[in-house]
């Protein structure tokens, strides 16, 4: 039997974590403690090699956690220490996001390529059966990819770790690097089930009465004649459909500084500015 995961002096105790110092991080986080949560992946070949290079002077990065697709974990900086995960990035008005953020990276080889064997590669050329792909277009992008999909232990432990967190810290954001490095970064991917994790997170420190503060879907209509909808939140992201025209109803799934993401009959970026509420 395994023992309930808990977080004592910053580190994770029980549960089977370890705990391997890297030397590649910064001073302790303003008020001891980061506001968000930033998922990567590692596109890495394994666990291993993963912490093994984040623990490595000469790879000047790293993570508070690692996890394997087998649920495993590995901390390697105390969550009240600033690590290097994020790199230039930015989000809602802040740059620099490794001084707010908990950095969790997650075992997972990244996009794939078909070969015309068809055939799914990583980019360090190892074959991966198709029940291991993930097929689906990336929030930054419009066309269809091939991404490792991650494993149903590693986004068990994932959603378990991410819980904690914010209970202990009061995280209030949970983002993917994709989103606070848009122009750099696919990771985690789509794959990954980011919109999920969000909504799964229940804390009880609502004000309403309901209990997930990370709820984002709610109808607008817009308020343009001619919205355009686009592949992701900027205004260099090209047109992925027909404008949206006044009135339109459409549901917000996501949001990105001034940028939201609707669902309607397709799914797009749109400007928030041109969107009211009902
Ligand atoms: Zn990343």
């Amino acid at each position: 039997m395994t023992t309930k995961t808990v977080i004592k002096e910053h580190r994770l105790s029980g549960g089977g974590s370890r705990f391997k110092p890297s030397p590649n991080h910064g001073g302790t986080f303003a008020q001891n403690k980061a506001d968000s949560i930033v998922i990567h992946f590692t596109a890495g070949s394994s666990f291993e090699s993963s912490v093994n290079h984040l623990c490595s002077e000469k790879a000047k990065a790293s993570a508070h956690l690692v996890i394997g697709r087998e649920g495993q974990v590995t901390q390697l900086v105390p969550f009240n220490t600033i690590a290097w995960h994020a790199g230039k990035s930015q989000w809602k008005g802040r740059t620099g996001m490794n001084r707010f953020s908990i950095g969790i990276e997650l075992d997972n080889a990244g996009e794939l390529t078909k070969n015309e064997a068809g055939h799914y590669l990583s980019w360090f050329n190892r074959v991966y059966p198709p029940d291991d792909v993930f097929k689906g277009t990336h929030r930054n992008q419009s066309h269809v990819s091939f991404w490792h999909a991650y494993s149903e232990q590693q986004i068990d432990k994932t959603f378990a770790i991410c819980q904690l967190l914010c209970e202990q810290y009061g995280i209030t954001e949970i983002m993917g690097h994709e989103e606070i490095a848009p122009r750099r970064k696919t990771d985690p991917g789509p794959a990954f089930p980011l919109e999920k994790l969000r909504q799964s997170i229940h804390t009880d420190r609502a004000d309403d009465g309901a209990d997930d503060i990370f709820a984002l879907s709610s109808q607008k209509v817009v308020a343009a004649n001619k919205l355009n909808v686009r592949s992701g939140p900027g205004v260099d992201f090209e047109a992925v459909a027909k404008p949206l025209f006044s009135g339109k109803k459409v549901d917000v799934i996501e949001r990105h500084g001034e940028w939201s993401k609707v669902e309607y009959t397709q799914t797009g970026w749109v400007s928030s500015r041109f969107l009211r509420s009902q």
